[in-house]
């Protein structure tokens, strides 16, 4: 491959070709994030009185002063930009674009969004003279390169500091992750006349297609409906463009021949045919990028869901990664998908299939992180103490343990329609 090296001014390549570069455990220098380090990642408009352009300040111990093996960090990445034509519905879409920015960055490894990145710096990159500075180079540059429309001037404030990462992302970071969670709440697949596409992954799925709703973001976790659309306002022939929803073919299924077409000509006849609302025929693709994998778990007759922070075995008896490796890639695998966290707790999760009343294994960090949602959900669909119903590692990971379990607890999955 080819590599440009662009003018960022930074000691390693910058090319897309490094975007599917992973960087191994043995090989890192810095790591943050991953639930090992709070670490956070936010794009804020400001006014242009508050911006200064091309300033890139960091707070906190850089990667030098890490053991000379190396080691982790906290870490926030806040880029605060100021442009006329700014409007605060980019800032998700711009914010989302760290990710690829990031891994464009040779030996560079980018993970998550918001608050839950995941981010490694290979050795080689560190000995190449690679600093946290170099980050603020990077999204300084790309972020006015491809938003230059909006955008006059970028700043990047990169901390590594505990407390001040911690105090930011409860003053600043959360209010606004909660806030755009809330503008999009009032939101239904019925309530609107037009999807999105969004084709962003196809760099390294090139079939894959992700087909957004309001009740379905994207399986990164990170494109939602209102970020589909902003994307397409910001770039009318970019990644993200418009279906109009017309006649519906199968509303529990979540079947339309306009999205059929439209699957069809981006995928490049690759996948003909989605229904938006099962696992089991049809099912969206999966690109490489999803947060948490769902899949049928025949034995409970329900289906088990995996997020990628979690390194354990599954009740199918595969980790996160080889689920990954046979679900990934841009095709459909009914039984599997992947999909964004807060899918889970959609009215149209599985909505064909039962609902999140199938739902009867879970790792128990992600259910805690969904507690409320995952209850509310639940009560809605008429089932009390559904939190305690769904099995986790420490219930065991061994499927007789878990059908065990969720028959002493009368978990619904065990007596609804069998799946297969
Ligand atoms: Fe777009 Fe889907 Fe990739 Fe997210 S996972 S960036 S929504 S194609
Ligand atoms: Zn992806």
């Amino acid at each position: 491959i080819k590599i440009k090296i662009t003018e960022i001014p930074i000691p390693v390549g910058f090319a897309a070709a490094f975007e599917g570069e992973r960087v191994r455990k043995e090989d890192t220098f810095a790591e943050f994030g991953g639930s090992r380090t709070t670490a956070w990642e936010l794009v804020k408009m400001r006014e242009i009185s508050e911006v200064e352009d091309h300033k890139i300040e960091i707070i906190g111990p850089d990667i030098d002063t890490l053991e000379p093996n190396g080691g982790r960090l906290p870490l926030a990445i806040l880029v605060e930009v100021a442009g006329k034509n700014m409007q605060q519905d980019f800032e998700p879409v711009m914010e989302r674009r760290i990710h690829y920015f990031a891994n464009y960055t040779e030996g560079v490894m980018h993970l998550g969004q918001r608050d839950i990145i995941w981010i490694r710096i290979s050795k080689s990159t560190y000995e190449a003279g690679f600093r946290l500075k170099h980050i603020g180079e990077v999204l300084y540059a790309k972020m006015l390169d491809e938003f230059g429309s909006i955008v006059d001037k970028v700043q990047v404030t990169i901390i590594t500091d505990k407390d001040k990462v911690e105090k930011l992302l409860n003053e600043i970071a959360k209010p606004i992750y909660e806030a755009r969670d809330a503008r999009l709440a009032g939101l239904t697949d019925e309530s609107v006349d037009t999807f999105y596409s969004c084709l962003l992954c196809q760099s390294f799925a090139p079939a894959h297609v992700c087909i957004v709703t309001p009740e379905r973001l994207g399986l990164c976790g990170a494109v939602s409906w209102l970020d589909a659309k902003a994307t397409k306002e910001l770039n009318p022939a970019g990644p993200c463009q418009p279906i109009e929803k017309g006649e519906c073919a199968d509303e529990v299924k979540g079947s339309w021949p306009t999205v059929d077409k439209a699957v069809s000509e981006l995928s490049h006849g690759a996948t003909t045919k989605v229904n938006i609302y099962t696992i089991m025929e049809d099912p969206m693709t999966s690109c490489g990028c999803f947060e948490c994998i769902c899949g049928i778990m025949p034995e409970a007759n329900g289906v088990i869901i995996v997020n990628r922070e979690y390194s354990g075995i599954t009740p199918l008896g595969m980790t996160f990664g080889e689920l990954a490796s046979t679900t990934g890639g841009g095709v459909q695998t009914p039984g599997f998908m992947g999909h964004g966290r807060h899918f889970i707790t959609s009215k149209k999760f599985l909505y064909a299939d039962g609902g999140l009343a199938r739902v009867v294994w879970m790792p128990k960090e992600l259910k805690e992180a969904l507690k409320d949602k995952l209850q509310q959900r639940a009560k809605e669909m008429g089932i009390d103490n559904f939190y305690d119903m769904i099995a986790d590692e420490t219930v065991g990971t061994d499927p007789d343990t878990v059908v065990e379990f969720l028959t002493k607890v009368g978990h619904p999955a065990l007596t609804m329609d069998p799946m297969l």
